[in-house]
């Protein structure tokens, strides 16, 4: 007679994603770990008079996803603010209709939160501008988001309390668009959300704790059982908020704090580094985001070596975000002078987004054994977009995860919600399939087979943040995170893994979520 277990589940198709035993038809569960996982005859030897057992009709289980990189916070908040998303609104008038709408429910002066919008999306095909916004309230400043989170829109009123004028000089790292003949601001800002973040007051508590409220539900509703959260503001406050949040159990999911590169000195003082915390809270790297939106790199080559060797060399593991393939060379340039400095083995840096990566920077990505932390989901959300407006030298690497793979990098998969949906299968569908949300398809040749998509958002997301000696597959002896979900996504059609749905999530050994 085994040990009994607290939870089993049976008669499950359940895919383990441990070569020692790939597929098994039980899991059970003790305290917050795998007890064992075993075939159906093997239930009776775990099963005591306290088990909780689940018949689970067939259905399938995997390891719960982990989304290595996305914006919990930005997910609340954006779930409070209005939808400016491609699925809720087509043009600017109905842009419009939708924050005039939110003024009449909100006490004039206060501050209207739109997210989403994507210029491509909009019937108009342009960004709105400042008068656009004050069509629709005039009375209440209003902050208008890129769904990409690189550039927001401000109304008359909003430009007004920010001291944004003609008078404003351009500012360093970012871009106050003007109207030519005057210099008068348009009120589209770019790479300026966190000059406008320090200047908007926060959210409230309670509207903090009814946006994380949200967040959860959508987060264990999808099955993901950990997250890495990628934010460049992340800060010991934040930290602080995450803790109280996990202590309170108002996010069930556990997670990865990444820290901004501004906040490593006070980390460092505080004796917390990667790999800092516990299985539920744990400091992850340090964000550094490369971009050109000014025309020239910023950081500076020369700046983001120092930058990228410093935390290096205190420690950390850099996650460096970068989309265009210039940024991508400038990151793996940076990397491999901070290893030529302190060669480290198991450094296990990250590329976040890494969107365009032609064969040659592949090869050096591989030469210095980074990780690539990719989004299928955009392939999906985004692919019509990607194929109407990116430049076919561009596009010719987008996104080349098959590439990837089969060059030997490690490749961890993620949402950047709340830039795209969260949903896993949505991703691991992508991923297999190339396809578009139009069934148009991007470099079907990168596609992926469903388990290597599967590994992507379990075995190795873990992996990325060091973890995957606790989680990311189920053998005895690993955290208890997993999900029943209503179909097994390596044998339906291709067109149905999207379709998928979780049934159960299960985290710490808990059932946190049931349909
Ligand atoms: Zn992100």
């Amino acid at each position: 007679m085994s040990s009994p277990a607290d939870l089993l589940l049976h008669n499950a198709k359940v895919i383990t994603l441990d070569e020692s035993q790939p597929r098994v038809e039980m899991v059970a569960i003790k305290g917050n770990r795998i007890l064992n996982v075993g075939r159906e005859e093997d239930v009776e030897s775990f099963k005591g008079a306290r088990t909780r057992v689940v018949a689970c009709q067939g259905k399938t289980i995997v390891p719960g996803f982990n989304d290595a990189h996305c914006h919990p916070i930005g997910l609340a908040a954006g779930l409070l603010s209005v939808d400016c998303g491609p699925s809720s609104v087509r043009s600017i008038v109905e842009l419009q209709a939708q924050i005039r709408q939110r003024a009449k429910q909100t006490p004039k002066g206060k501050w209207i939160r739109a997210v989403g919008y994507n210029e491509f999306y909009l019937a108009e095909k342009r960004h709105p501008n400042r008068w656009d916004l004050d069509k629709a309230a005039p009375h209440h400043p209003v902050k208008l988001s890129h769904r990409s989170g690189h550039a927001c829109v401000l109304n008359s009123l909003a430009l007004k309390l920010l001291g944004i004028s003609e008078e404003t000089p351009e500012p360093p790292d970012g871009i106050i668009e003007r109207d030519l003949e005057t210099g008068e601001p348009n009120g589209l800002l770019f790479e300026m959300n966190p000059h406008v973040e320090k200047l908007t007051p926060p959210l409230s508590e309670e509207e903090m704790e009814r946006g994380i409220g949200l967040a959860n539900e959508e987060i264990i509703s999808r099955g993901i059982t950990s997250l890495q959260d990628a934010t460049w503001s992340d800060s010991l406050k934040r930290w602080q908020i995450l803790r109280g949040l996990k202590e309170r159990e108002k996010l069930v999911s556990r997670v990865s704090m990444m820290i901004g590169i501004d906040e490593l000195e006070e980390f460092k003082q505080r004796g917390l580094s990667t790999g800092s915390g516990d299985s539920q809270l744990r400091l992850g790297g340090v964000k550094v985001i490369l971009q050109t939106t000014t025309g020239s790199l910023n950081p500076p080559q020369e700046e983001l070596d120092q930058l990228v060797s410093k935390a290096h060399k205190a420690g950390f593991q850099l996650a460096l975000h970068v989309v265009e393939e210039n940024t991508v060379e400038a990151a793996i340039t940076a990397l491999e002078y901070a290893l030529s400095q302190i060669p480290k083995p198991d450094h296990r840096h990250r590329l976040e987004h890494c969107s365009v990566c032609p064969p040659h920077l592949v090869q050096r990505l591989k030469d210095i054994k980074a990780i690539v932390v990719t989004q299928p989901p955009f392939i999906y959300y985004s692919g019509e977009r990607y194929l109407a407006t990116m430049p076919q030298d561009d596009l010719r690497w987008l996104y080349p995860i098959g590439s990837l793979l089969s060059s030997g990098l490690r490749v961890a998969a993620s949402s950047d919600s709340p830039v795209a949906g969260l949903n896993p299968l949505v991703g691991i569908y992508a991923a297999v399939t190339r396809a578009a949300e139009t069934g148009q398809t991007l470099l079907p040749q990168e596609g992926i087979s469903r388990l290597e998509a599967l590994k992507m958002y379990t075995l190795e997301a873990a992996y990325a943040s060091f973890e995957e000696g606790v989680k990311g597959c189920l053998t005895p002896g690993r955290l208890a995170d997993l999900v029943v979900l209503s179909d097994d996504p390596t044998k339906v059609p291709p067109e149905e893994i999207k379709e998928i749905e979780v049934v159960m999530t299960i985290v710490d050994g808990k059932v946190v979520w049931q349909k």
